[in-house]
């Protein structure tokens, strides 16, 4: 069965196997050479893996960006507590469903690389904690838990060698929050799904109160590559501060989207034209957003740029979890706009005043622009409101709730301003 959207030109590293069903058992993944990496792991010190990754510059495929090497260094060696590593596979952000292809098709890929991770910072328990909705990859990733279990490679003493390594599945209720490594703390230790205060950072206080280190899914299915072929290896794509392949979700007017994973730094409009065919037929192109509804949108004349951390950054936006989201010429952008903000409404947590109440604001006088009702200062209302939002909260969701707001307002002025003309050319003719 080949997978929908394979591209020619696509460098197939962690979705080689996707479209291959026999991938998902662990005799399938086996005769791919699964699980080789692990033995290869064991045998290795927690510092050789961790130097090996650090010299691959693999980065947190989550959003952040964070050099995941680094991140495990953080890790206290001998507290003498329970450390543990949480896989975050709540993939929340809308536009975002490659981490949930990564399972489906290729579970024994993230549970060698949850193994490798806990070896390398010393952990004995991992938890993978699902989104609530995946419930065809959450039975998948249970199913090859099992099998991993039955095999030796996950429990006591992997393929003897004196590491104990337990996996969790544990599954959401379905909260954007719970995809912040804290409200997924929370969320796992039966709490409210509430980000924390940092610091302390998790990497001290986690858990159930023990060091932690939280990982994305993409990241740790990339870990088993690189301890077998090395860090240099894996340097051979991608930018020398953004190296290695990544996946993207491309979803909205493209004519093919789908997930495509590619070298980092790959061409954006090429990517967007050529790779994912363009908008339809006879439509031009009005506004992409790349890395998830909360970061700043682009317009067609700024796509020229490498779909990498750096160029993205120097573009005023961010590659976040590489969500393209194409919108075409026929697109209400403002309506686009307060749904976005609709969504953040009713995701917040609430536990701070400037994203509680700002992102119930920013919605209420979106849909009154929408509507006809707006007016020219409602703009720089928004434009004020989005400024007391962003950087005053406990977590980031609050500036990402603020993002698409201020980046519409400034680029796509117009189209807000018709919307208040038109509105006002009504209520005069009434
Ligand atoms: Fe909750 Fe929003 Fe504060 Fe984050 S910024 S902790 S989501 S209220």
């Amino acid at each position: 069965m080949a997978y929908p959207f394979v591209h020619p030109d696509e460098t197939r590293v962690l979705s080689k196997h996707f479209g291959e069903p026999e991938a998902r058992t662990l005799a399938g993944w086996e005769a791919r050479g699964g699980y080789q990496a692990l033995r290869k792991a064991v045998e290795m010190g927690p510092a050789e893996i961790v130097s090996e990754v650090k010299d691959s510059g693999l980065r947190g495929r989550g959003g952040a960006g964070f050099p995941t090497g680094v991140k495990w260094s953080f890790m206290p060696q001998a507290s003498g507590k329970p450390h543990y590593l949480l896989c975050n596979a709540d993939e929340s952000e809308p536009g975002t469903f490659k981490d949930r292809e990564l399972i489906r098709w290729t579970p024994h890929q993230l549970i060698e690389g949850c193994l490798i991770g806990a070896r390398a910072i010393n952990v004995q328990h991992v938890y993978i904690y699902n989104r609530g909705e995946f419930f065809e990859t959450t039975q998948i990733l249970a199913r090859a838990i099992e099998e991993a279990y039955e095999a030796g490679y996950i429990g006591k003493d992997i393929l003897g060698s004196g590491v104990d390594i337990d996996i969790t599945l544990h599954m959401g209720a379905g909260a954007y929050i719970c995809g912040e490594e804290t409200g997924l703390m929370n969320s796992l230790e039966g709490r409210r799904g509430e980000p924390r205060l940092k610091p302390p950072f998790p990497a001290a206080v986690g858990a159930f109160g023990r060091p932690t280190t939280i990982n994305n899914v993409e990241t740790l299915c990339a870990v088993p590559h690189i301890v077998t072929h090395g860090g240099e290896w894996y340097r051979q794509w991608g930018t020398e501060k953004s190296p290695g392949t990544k996946l993207f979700c491309v979803s909205g007017h493209v004519r093919k989207p789908g997930n495509y994973e590619v070298p980092l730094g790959f061409n954006f409009r090429e990517f967007i034209y050529e790779m994912c065919g363009g908008p339809p037929e006879g439509r031009a192109l009005k506004a992409v957003i790349p890395g998830g509804s909360s970061v700043p949108i682009l317009r067609p004349e700024e796509i020229d740029i490498g779909m990498d951390y750096e160029a993205m950054a120097a573009a005023g936006t961010m590659l976040g979890c590489g969500s393209v989201i194409v919108m075409d010429e026929t697109t209400d952008i403002v309506k686009q706009v307060r749904r976005m903000s609709d969504f953040y409404t009713h995701e917040s947590c609430g536990q701070c005043t400037p994203c509680r109440e700002g992102t119930a604001w920013a919605s209420r006088i979106l849909k009154r622009i929408e509507d006809g009702w707006g007016s020219e200062e409602d703009l720089d209302t928004l434009l004020e409101l989005s400024e007391n939002m962003a950087g005053k909260t406990i977590c980031t969701f609050s500036d990402a709730a603020a993002a698409p707001i201020v980046s519409s307002v400034q680029k796509f002025r117009d189209d807000y301003l018709a919307l208040i003309r038109r509105g006002e050319n009504l209520a005069a003719s009434a």
